[in-house]
């Protein structure tokens, strides 16, 4: 079966991570445990080209990746706007660069989006990794009107802010709402019928952003707050709002984001892709049908399989999700809308002609 992935941070793996996601995943391990590599989820990477190949993940979102972070030399971070500018488009290059390769094809319209099912549908072996272009946060866009130049370069989705608050507002573990930047920027959103990601606002940023913004919105990597219950989840409010505006929800593959009281480095895992199922479940239960959720792994998003679910060793596991929401009672138009069927209808509704 098809799976959509709403979110894959490739291209920050492949170029700030160095990892060439050409290779099989054993050797990606394996070289990086001889080079001694530490940083959390080194040495247990869960994707690579063959990899979503092998679990029928023919197409999803990649991510252009860079936040600003004042302390020096933090490893996810740039000190200044301008460095983060760079290294997104160091992202898109990355992209342009296995596009040319054969490996990937950027989908920037929705006739693009419907070929690229038809080919892997029909002939998954040999379709490249089809993606739309999304920034994870707007620390790159220079300044409101520069988000014109990044969706000239394809991109079709973008959130606004990643952890603590940057010039555009607070998210994951910040209080504070929008700044007065994000006023000008989210009408230029709205304007070029970009997708506005809701995932990682401050709960007073997504609430001012429900006020004001009229475009589409998704959250591509979120999961509730029922389950695991702090910020980074949404509420049943918040889920709601979401399906309200016909927007769809990625599950997040993030142990911290399925398991209470996870801490990064100490805590091991103890759920399984039935907890992700369950995840699942609760948005079609707010929703009444199963319309507004899919899958947004988010794996390798700084982590390995130290924090994913307990049978997920590499993304193609994703695979298993099918067979446990059959045995959950869904249908099997149902699981298709889930794995691959609501992207495809956002998407298109959302794409340019
Ligand atoms: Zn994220």
């Amino acid at each position: 079966m098809l799976i959509f992935d709403a979110h894959l941070d490739l291209a920050f793996n492949a170029v700030d991570w160095n990892r060439d996601l050409r290779m099989d995943l054993a050797e990606i391990r394996a070289q990086e445990r001889i080079l001694k590599l530490t940083d959390h989820g080194r040495g247990t990477g869960t994707v690579s080209f063959p990899e979503l190949r092998k679990g029928g993940i023919g197409m999803g979102v990649g991510t252009l990746f860079a936040r600003v972070e004042q302390q020096i030399n933090h490893p996810f971070g740039c000190t200044t706007t301008e460095a983060c500018y760079a290294v997104a488009m160091s992202h898109v290059n990355y992209y342009r660069a296995m596009e040319k390769s054969g490996w990937m094809r950027n989908i920037r319209t929705r006739g693009e989006l419907q070929q690229h099912a038809i080919d892997f549908q029909t002939n998954p072996r040999h379709t490249p990794f089809g993606y739309v272009l999304s920034m994870e946060c707007a620390d790159a866009v220079l300044h409101p009107d520069n988000i014109r130049e990044w969706y000239e370069l394809g991109l079709r989705a973008i959130g606004l802010t990643h952890y603590g608050a940057n010039r555009y507002g607070g998210g994951t573990r910040s209080e504070v709402g929008l700044s007065a930047d994000a006023v000008p920027l989210l009408r230029n959103i709205e304007d070029l019928g970009i997708a506005l990601d809701l995932t990682h606002l401050s709960d007073p940023s997504f609430w001012q952003v429900a006020d004001r913004f009229n475009g589409r919105v998704l959250a591509s990597h979120q999961n509730a707050r029922k389950f695991c219950d702090w910020q980074r989840q949404f509420s049943d409010a918040q889920i709601s709002f979401v399906i309200e505006r016909k927007g769809v929800i990625g599950m997040s593959l993030d142990v911290a984001m399925l398991q209470p009281g996870w801490v990064r480095g100490v805590s091991t895992p103890e759920v399984t892709l039935l907890n992700v199922v369950e995840n699942i479940d609760h948005i079609c239960q707010l929703a009444g049908n199963a319309k507004n959720v899919g899958i947004g792994s988010d794996l390798d998003g700084g982590y390995g399989y130290e924090q994913t679910p307990t049978d997920l060793n590499t993304i193609a596991d994703l695979h298993k999700i099918p067979e446990l929401l059959s045995k959950r009672g869904y249908s099997t138009s149902d699981v298709e809308a889930v794995m691959h069927g609501n992207w495809l209808r956002f998407f298109s509704e959302v794409l340019p002609a």
